[in-house]
């Protein structure tokens, strides 16, 4: 079978249940198409054929023995920031370029106890930070959509991947949008959970307090497979929650588009830069909405203009703190003859470490510093406050929030934007995590250069059942999410 990656996951699991093909056919293609297209988009770091072959083959076993579980046997690829036991993990830098972790982080293994296949590792910016993927000590990878532009970031390379048929689905991360923002570049569906719903055990730390795991696929349907996958408390992360977790895939259905409150805050689309385009495509998915039963209801959100500032004190803040790990001492990477203790801390830090994760470090021990830490850091902790209290406030009256996730399309790869400008991009994305929120993208069209737009529902916390729901019925009653890139309809 030629064309097996066009194939959904629910699909793919019946096609394996019922012997159509096997799971290293199945791998096989996917390591086929790897092998072909991704010179061009360049979304892996690591592939893993021969392993992935091993797990396909006791995959395949262990169907016919009948004993299978719903995804046994079924590939993904993992963003290159969980910890993959022998496997390298990167986290995109030259930092962890020789870093083989002992373990497995918790998705990963709970990955394996479902019988998934990893195909390796994708590609994203270093240390997740940055919208691009161009952060990379690995190099750019290219969007499927149109090679010339990024695929987004941080979670670039899971996008890209699934974009172009060269995984069926991904796992990312998304601290500040690094899961909506690649999956609105790429035209794909792409859920960032409730803070504490995915384990962040063996996922290289960010920003702590903001950092999420999350699927990236084609349709809400595809992320519900995984989200049962993954989610779920963990005793090895002492901010996961202990809750029950919903059966997402049986509740695609569960939550009605008809009497659906869905909030339109007015502040989002008045934001400067906010491109004709995506709110065109944007507005138009609310209005298809409002047809298949759901009402729109204005609302206000206030806080707007201090998301990015005080996103970007308390990331960089908690960047600061994680990243002092690295010291070239313990593990990864250390500079060439250090003369003391001193120059080996300082030149391996500067060597190892790429311009943005730099930046960011100098801003963050700025903002802790002694006597900047109350103007600063304890400011944006108050106003960060306030920003969960402004989303609270809403949902006493709508049922999700409906926003763009990004406020521009997918830049051109080297559009060399200054910091501040990136930084701004992330408007629509961010002050979800500083509230600890669930939001989803979906795509919703394209733009007049044909590249993806998305919209991003955000719930109250928990209602990752409600948001896939509302989005998988979307789904059925439109086809953006099943439209492909040029690059992904090459066969193999
Ligand atoms: N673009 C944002 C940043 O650079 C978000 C990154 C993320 O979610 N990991 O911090």
């Amino acid at each position: 079978m030629t064309d097996l990656h066009r194939l959904s996951i629910r699909e793919m699991t019946e096609g394996l249940k019922n012997a159509q093909f096997s799971s290293r056919e199945l791998t096989q293609h996917y390591l086929n198409r790897i092998a072909k297209i991704d010179t061009q988009v360049k979304s892996y770091v690591t592939v893993t054929a021969e392993q992935a072959l091993a797990q396909a083959d006791a995959a395949d076993a262990v169907l016919k023995s009948g004993t299978a579980g719903i995804l046994t046997g079924i590939p993904l690829a993992h963003k290159d920031i969980f910890c993959t036991q022998g496997i390298k993990t990167s986290a995109g830098s030259k930092m962890l370029d020789n870093f083989i972790s002992p373990y497995d982080a918790t998705v990963v293994a709970k990955g394996k106890v479902a019988g998934l296949i990893t195909l390796g590792k994708v590609n994203m910016d270093e240390f997740a930070m940055g919208s691009t993927s161009e952060n990379s000590y690995y190099g750019a990878t290219a969007n499927p959509w149109n090679l010339n532009h990024v695929p987004g970031g941080s979670s670039g390379g899971s996008a890209a991947a699934v974009a172009a048929d060269l995984a069926p689905f991904a796992t990312g991360t998304d601290t500040g949008g690094s899961i909506r923002q690649p999956a609105s570049f790429c035209g794909l569906t792409g859920l960032k959970p409730t803070y504490g719903r995915v384990s962040r055990f063996g996922m290289i730390a960010y920003a702590s307090s903001l950092d999420q795991g999350g699927p990236l696929a084609r349709s809400a349907e595809d992320c519900a497979y995984l989200m049962n996958v993954i989610a779920g408390h963990d005793q090895k992360d002492s901010t996961s929650m202990e809750k029950d977790v919903d059966d997402y895939v049986a509740n695609l259905n569960a939550t009605a588009v008809k009497g659906l409150r869905i909030g339109i805050p007015k502040q989002y689309f008045n934001v400067t830069g906010l491109a004709a385009d995506v709110k065109a495509r944007v507005e138009e998915s609310l209005k298809k909405l409002e047809d298949m039963g759901a009402t729109l209801v204005e609302i206000d959100l206030d806080m707007v203009e201090s998301y990015v500032p005080t996103y970007y004190l308390i990331a960089p803040a908690e960047a600061s703190s994680n990243l002092s790990r690295y010291d070239g001492v313990r593990y990864g990477y250390r500079c060439e003859k250090p003369v003391d203790l001193e120059d080996l801390y300082k030149r391996s830090r500067s060597e190892g470490f790429g311009a943005e994760v730099q930046r960011r470090i100098l801003i963050g021990t700025y903002a802790l510093s002694a006597g900047y830490y109350d103007a600063y850091y304890v400011k944006a902790q108050k106003v960060r406050r306030l920003i969960q209290q402004d989303f609270l406030k809403a949902f006493e009256n709508v049922d999700v929030i409906a926003a763009p996730s990004a406020p521009t399309t997918a830049y051109k790869i080297g559009a060399s934007l200054d910091p501040v400008e990136m930084y701004l991009g992330d408007i629509y994305t961010i002050a979800v995590n500083l509230a600890g929120l669930p939001a989803i993208n979906a795509p919703v069209g394209f733009d007049s250069n044909n590249l993806p737009v998305g919209l991003q529902l955000i719930g109250n916390y928990w209602s990752e059942s409600q948001l896939l729901s509302v989005v998988h019925q979307y789904q059925q009653a439109t086809d953006w999410h099943t439209q492909r890139a040029t690059i992904a309809q090459e066969t193999v």
